[in-house]
């Protein structure tokens, strides 16, 4: 059996085709095409789409994982935070793929959707958060074996917890100051970087400055591990995970963060590990930047996934 799993992100998107046993058999990257609304969107998906059937005949289903908020259960996108659209807000992607792809398409939030790779083939378990550091911070939960939802079907938008109401220095694209996804997103860290160093710059350059021994960039890096502790603090004390998962590009940067954030939880939780030894394992994921593509393929592949 072959399925399309399509990871559709605000700066790129990745498609590949996938046999049931998690083989990527071929996959493709490109810029998400967001400037012409969600007609421009539909065509660049149903092209990729199309271009992958032609070499792969025989795909069964097609799987999208993408940027919230969206609705699974009726494969509705709902204003989706960091797309930019005005019109139209809302867009049935499950139906208009189905109707021009004549496959059956489903559709799951991204960071659900890494998760959801990472019990199958990565290195997640019965108790495991995925957080995918991107142009935004996605949150997927998997507790007690099952994946969470929140109420009326709606995927938990952990991003948008807020971290420090009101901060005009961390202005989050759903609207509001202060949401976690405004400080810890790899675009984000990039955003607030270029602010503190008077310079453009993104992740990547900050890592190998910081890496250099560069003060300024390191101390980037310590109030980007001290706020991940804090928010840690409060994924662990609603999920208790045992792991956590970082995905996305800004994960790589994890060597110059992640000690910082494990011992800032451990404080935070101290009271709480005198009864349960609750600090969760903290690891990147070995499945690189396709946990997208194979979660997104695992939901087409096991339609009944979320029951
Ligand atoms: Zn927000």
């Amino acid at each position: 059996m072959k399925v399309i799993g399509i990871d559709l992100g605000g700066t790129k998107v990745a498609a590949g085709v996938v046999n049931e046993k998690g083989k990527i058999l071929e996959e493709v990257w490109t810029r998400t095409e967001l400037r012409g609304g969600w007609k421009a969107l539909k065509q660049q998906l149903v092209e990729l789409c199309k271009d992958l059937q032609k070499k792969h005949p025989g795909v069964k289903a097609i799987g999208v994982g993408s940027a919230g908020p969206l609705h699974a259960p009726t494969g509705k996108l709902l204003d989706p935070t960091n797309f930019g659209w005005t019109s139209p807000l809302c867009v049935n992607l499950t139906a208009e793929l189905t109707r021009a792809l004549k496959k059956p398409v489903q559709l799951e939030n991204d960071a659900a959707a890494a998760v959801l790779a990472e019990s199958w083939k990565g290195g997640g378990g019965k108790n495991c958060v995925v957080l995918t550091l991107g142009t935004g911070l996605g949150v997927g939960v998997i507790a007690n074996g099952k994946l969470v939802r929140g109420g009326r079907g709606l995927h938990p938008e952990g991003g948008h917890m807020l971290l420090h109401p009101g901060d005009a220095s961390a202005p989050c694209g759903c609207g509001n100051l202060g949401c976690a996804e405004a400080y810890l997103s790899g675009m984000n860290f990039a955003r607030r970087a270029s602010k503190a160093l008077g310079k453009e710059t993104d992740g990547k350059t900050v890592a190998a400055q910081a890496q250099a021994g560069d003060k300024r960039a390191l101390a980037l890096f310590s109030e980007y591990a001290d706020l991940l502790a804090h928010y840690l603090h409060n994924i662990v004390v609603l999920y208790y995970p045992e792991k956590v998962i970082f995905t996305g590009s800004f994960a790589e940067t994890n060597a110059l963060f992640l000690p910082q954030t494990r011992n800032g939880l451990e404080t935070l939780i101290a009271r709480r590990l005198r009864t349960l030894p609750l600090l969760p394992e903290m690891k990147v994921s070995r499945l690189g930047n396709r946990a997208g593509i194979l979660g997104a393929a695992y939901i087409a592949i096991n339609k009944n996934y979320a029951d």
